[in-house]
């Protein structure tokens, strides 16, 4: 039987020993701070755990769903059960995401029109993306560049940027359409409009795209109550405790291990990989990542107005506030709801914005309490708070990202094949992608 040394003990170190137990291998893991779980965490905030990082993840991508299943958590599995999916910002009113909207992309122009976030000429140039001629998509190219040219400026940066821009908190103009944004890369390439692209695929998958179809009943999105971190917790339940190591982070030298998985964020994995693979190690050097603030914030239920009605409210860049999103827990999540509070996330940073990051604890707070007052009424301190700084957490796909990364592992599979590499540095940020990407690297060691 071959033996295992992992070194990370995220998600994806996580999940790469699981599915190693699974089939009877053994294995070591070394995960170098105190505590498993990484960017998937929750903390307490007031008397109950609140979801620190991720809250969420795409029903989709089959894997997460997968893994609830064997850790017996997919009874538990919850969807948002917010009235309205989000409200984006614009001069201090909040207007509605328009239906049909695919990762910020407005595939029904009547409710873009009715939404009142985009001007008559935006609307007009969004009108006309079907009669432009093809983009050139080369290798690749950023979602600010492919979106601007097919959309107009002012639906990319009013619409777009707030979405795919959010969720990876990047700079849209230099992300990559094909590493941030698939399956619109996939609906690119076989369209020419991208509109009717994404129309076309929305009748055919609905849901599947991140924006229910028509009638679609498939859940979009999953949740956990008490947070996604429960995932993390039944991991390390159900692991072989011998063979879990917190505080450890060694060097490849000595491990006494037949394979290596290096389930690290990308700086981490090239300092490892300097000596046996000098390439792998300067290409993984070049993945860049972006770092997140973010305020969980409790209040008195009657402190906060207007009625929250959605799961939350998205702040484009273009705006130039701190604060990209704030999510209404409370309203989002059954699980967070509670007749006498009202629990919001306010969150800041963005790839080559670090004023947040600048700030101190309070006047981060300060800050990104102001802000949100443009568009809440909030009459009252809050009843708790928690300050979460993610430094160098979001890894960034810029354009050529894919190539970069089967480079990386061309040139481990020469220098080093007993080694290979996991995580969400390489082939997807989210949760599912993450466990996608251990159990590749399981079965890479297994064989
Ligand atoms: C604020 C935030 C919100 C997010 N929200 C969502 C969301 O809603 N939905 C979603 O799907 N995804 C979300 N994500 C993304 C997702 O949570 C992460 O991409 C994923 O959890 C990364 O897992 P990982 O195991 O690859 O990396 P990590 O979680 O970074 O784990 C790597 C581990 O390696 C350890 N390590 C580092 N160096 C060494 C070393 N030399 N030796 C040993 N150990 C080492 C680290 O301490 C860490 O524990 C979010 C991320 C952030 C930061």
């Amino acid at each position: 039987m071959t033996h295992v040394a992992i070194l990370g003990g995220g998600l994806a170190g996580l999940a790469t020993a699981f599915e190693l137990q699974r089939s009877d291998h053994t294995f070591d893991l070394y995960e170098a701070s105190d505590r498993f779980g990484g960017k998937v965490w929750s903390s307490l905030v007031g008397d109950r755990m609140v979801d620190a990082g991720a809250d969420t993840f795409l029903a989709r991508v089959p894997q997460g769903r997968a893994l609830c299943e064997q850790l017996g958590l997919a009874d538990q599995l919850t969807s948002p059960v917010a009235p309205v999916p989000a409200y984006i910002h614009r001069s201090g009113a909040l207007h509605e995401l328009p239906k049909g909207t695919v990762l910020g992309v407005p595939t029904d122009l009547d409710e873009l029109a009715a939404s009142g976030l985009i001007s008559a000429q935006g609307l007009a140039e969004v009108a006309a993306e079907p009669t432009r001629p093809p983009t050139d998509l080369g290798g690749d190219i950023s979602v600010g560049a492919y979106f601007r040219e097919r959309l107009g400026d002012e639906v990319t940066e009013r619409l777009i940027d707030p979405m795919i821009g959010g969720i990876n908190a990047s700079d849209i103009d230099r992300l990559s359409l094909r590493s941030a944004a698939p399956q619109i890369a996939a609906a690119a390439q076989g369209h020419v409009s991208i509109l009717e692209g994404l129309r076309a695929a929305r009748a055919s998958v609905g849901a599947t795209l991140g924006s229910a179809g028509p009638g679609a009943d498939e859940p979009v999105f999953y949740g956990l109550p008490g947070g996604t971190a429960r995932i993390i917790d039944a991991l390390v339940a159900v692991l072989d405790a011998r063979s879990l190591h917190l505080g450890a982070s060694p060097t490849l030298d000595g491990l006494g291990a037949d394979r290596v998985v290096i389930a690290t964020p990308a700086p981490a994995a090239s300092r490892l990989l300097a000596e046996v693979s000098p390439t792998a190690s300067r290409l993984l050097a070049e993945i860049q990542y972006s770092s997140v603030a973010q305020v969980s914030v409790e209040f008195e239920a009657q402190a906060v107005t207007p009625h929250l009605d959605a799961s939350g409210i998205l702040f484009p860049r273009v705006d130039g506030m701190v604060l990209t999103a704030c999510t209404w827990f409370s309203t989002k999540w059954a699980h967070y709801q509670r007749a006498d509070r009202v629990l919001l996330r306010l969150t800041s940073g963005r790839f080559g914005d670090t004023r947040a990051l600048d700030l101190g604890d309070e006047a981060l707070v300060n800050r990104l309490l102001t802000e949100v007052q443009c568009v809440l009424d909030i009459t009252a301190e809050p009843t708790a708070l928690r300050v979460h700084r993610w430094i160098d957490a979001l890894p960034q796909y810029v354009p050529g990202h894919a190539d970069r990364v089967e480079a990386i592992f061309a040139a481990l599979g020469a220098d080093a094949p007993h080694i290979t590499l996991a995580g969400a540095a390489y082939r997807g940020i989210g949760i599912p992608a993450t466990i996608a990407s251990a159990w590749t690297a399981a079965q890479a060691v297994r064989t």
